[in-house]
């Protein structure tokens, strides 16, 4: 069967029509003269499947994509504490090479404008790093996330560093602050050729799904950043990743996103996929015309915006039944299924409490509750705890051991049904 996926991005291109406003990059020359006609959309599963339309494969520059990047590396490297000091998580609203810091403190805003992004480059590697080991620790980060080394666009470096006149301003304003220490040339040297690493939308989407998939390799499963990492990353992609558009794009398109000046845009729906689109030309903003119109499309079609929540709690109880055994004796079988969270446990706690049929047993059947999350764990170990102290007996259907480090009374664990079954 060919999959309906693969038809439904060739229509998504096609919809874009032959419509290509916008302009490209024209502060950095080497962008400046890029094909406009390119045009891609891909889509990653967070199993590893990738679902792909148009121009997947042409390399382009990173640009502004590897600023999250560096972030999560920054994290991984410093913890949270020590980088919020250095760089903050409030959006700007201001244009992305802006030259501002926070009053007071004279910490950048945020990671995803230059002036965080020259920051959190500096931090990599400590201060003895110079421009090089930085680079290769961010080049490196990068790979272990796309799946495959990824190199630099010599010339699209040279073309943005001989002209980062900008750039150079802020790493000095940031120099002059004690933001950054030592030399503010090379941290814009590593800076650049951070931005100028090549990809395709392939590899941008495993990174998506990647950071879709709380930081572990959808492929091979490797964990790349720790998952706290990942959800302050996601959290700053979400509310900064845009721009000046942030809030247009959090309250239309709605899930976390960065663009770059190249023309690529990347996105992770956590949980669920990560999507990756390449149309060079930019709006005022500094992202990519055609790459918003196809993210805004694939949101409103596949129901990605962020706020639009599932409702786990009325599906997490998938049977409760009342079995009969010889001597009268009853058995209840509550039986979960699905991805259990507080609202989901919540729900569980509360048809636990209700015992209308009087069942002397309770069995709670986890068979089918594949990602029941700390707290939900703890809640229904809790209920566990409670009934028997209410004079219930209660078994945990648990062959998987997802209660396993939970405290939950005497409950004894069962892998069938077996002994419960009315004969
Ligand atoms: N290298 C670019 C710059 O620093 C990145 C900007 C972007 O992609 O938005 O100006």
């Amino acid at each position: 069967m060919r999959l309906p996926i693969v038809d439904y991005l060739d229509e998504v291109l096609a919809g874009i029509g032959t419509d290509n406003p916008g302009a490209t990059a024209d502060y950095i020359p080497e962008l400046a003269d890029a094909d406009p006609s390119f045009l891609g959309v891909c889509v990653a599963t967070i199993d590893g499947t990738i679902y792909g339309a148009g121009d997947i494969d042409v390399p382009f520059s990173i640009q502004s994509i590897s600023k999250p990047f560096a972030y999560a590396l920054a994290l991984a490297e410093h913890g949270l504490e020590h980088v919020l000091e250095r760089v903050g998580v409030e959006p700007s609203g201001e244009a992305f090479n802006e030259l501002s810091l926070e009053e007071g403190s004279g910490r950048p805003l945020n990671p995803m404008i230059n002036a965080g992004a020259l920051t959190t480059h500096a931090l990599l590697g400590g201060p003895q790093a110079d421009a090089n080991e930085r680079f290769e620790i961010v080049r490196r980060g990068m790979s272990a996330f796309a799946g495959r080394e990824l190199d630099v666009d010599e010339n699209v470096y040279k073309s943005e560093r001989e002209t980062a006149y900008r750039n150079t301003a802020i790493a000095n304003m940031l120099r002059s602050y004690g933001t950054i220490t030592g030399d503010p040339n090379g941290v814009v040297d590593g800076y650049t050729r951070q931005c100028s690493v090549l990809v395709t939308l392939r590899d941008l989407a495993h990174m998506a799904a990647t950071l879709a998939n709380a930081g572990r390799r959808p492929d091979t499963g490797e964990q790349i950043v720790p998952r706290s990492v990942v959800r302050q990353v996601l959290s700053v992609m979400m509310t900064c990743g845009m721009y000046d558009a942030a809030g247009d794009w959090m309250s239309t398109i709605g899930f976390p996103a960065k663009s770059g000046v190249a023309g690529g845009i990347l996105g992770a729906l956590p949980g669920q996929v990560g999507i990756a689109t390449f149309s060079p030309r930019l709006d005022q903003h500094g992202n990519s015309v055609r790459g918003i119109r196809i993210c805004d499309r694939m949101s409103k079609d596949m129901g990605m915006h962020i706020m639009e929540g599932a409702e786990p709690a009325r599906s997490v109880i998938r049977r409760d039944r009342v079995l009969t055994l010889p001597g009268n004796h009853r058995v209840r079988v509550c039986s979960l299924q699905g991805t259990i969270g507080f609202s989901g446990a919540e729900r569980v706690l509360r048809t636990l409490a209700e015992n209308p049929d009087n069942a002397g047993r309770v069995v709670i059947d986890l068979r089918r509750a594949y990602a029941v999350n700390d707290v939900a764990r703890r809640m229904i170990a809790e209920a566990a705890r409670r009934l028997q102290l209410d004079g219930l007996s209660v078994s945990l259907l648990d062959p998987d051991r997802v209660l396993a480090d939970s405290d939950a009374g005497e409950a004894e664990v069962i892998s069938s049904l077996d002994k419960y079954r009315p004969y």
